[in-house]
């Protein structure tokens, strides 16, 4: 918990998602049962596929960034449950009394795309909500920078957009 994640195999991420798209095809079953939200951006896509209506444009990354949180066992407070131990980042405490730090809160909660530098102009960020926060961290040492994976994106939704054409255009 709270370690530091080592992303040298993130790059890998779309010719996983190709291979699988090719085992969707050999065994059609099978995609019913897999799902693809961890591809960012896919989930949108398998939504307006499976209810055949746009999906909710998003605004933030995660709920980390409206809603979450974490409590741990030593008595504080966290956005983001994958960031406990790290107590830097905590955004207060519930022991010995309840104590919010709204300063290191507000970086969480007003992380959104309207915020981080470069979002707004970004043709994804209604599908990205400017990456993780988690990872702006440890890239950036700062939940207030974006996490950029555009170019991993676009291959994404160019992967998706082939596979599910037909669903998608007909
Ligand atoms: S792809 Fe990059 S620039 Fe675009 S919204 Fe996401 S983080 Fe921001």
């Amino acid at each position: 918990m709270g370690q530091e994640r080592n992303y040298s195999g993130f790059a890998n991420i779309n010719h996983i998602l190709e291979k699988l798209l090719i085992y969707f095809e050999k065994y059609k079953g099978i995609k019913d049962n897999i799902s693809l939200a961890a591809w960012p951006g896919a989930k949108y896509i398998q939504y307006v596929v499976d209810n055949k209506k746009p999906y909710i444009p998003i605004f933030s990354h995660c709920d980390s960034n409206f809603h979450t949180y974490v409590l741990d066992l030593c008595g504080d407070i966290y956005a983001c449950p994958d960031i406990i131990g790290r107590k830097e980042y905590s955004v207060g405490t519930f022991l010995p009394e309840l104590s919010l730090e709204s300063e290191k809160l507000r970086k969480w909660r007003n992380r959104t795309i309207f915020n981080l530098k470069s979002c707004l102009e970004c043709n994804y960020a209604a599908i990205c909500g400017g990456g993780c926060t988690l990872e702006a961290i440890n890239k950036f040492n700062n939940p207030l920078h974006n996490f950029c994976i555009k170019s991993e994106l676009k291959k994404i939704l160019e992967l998706l957009f082939d596979y599910y054409y037909d669903e998608l255009f007909q």
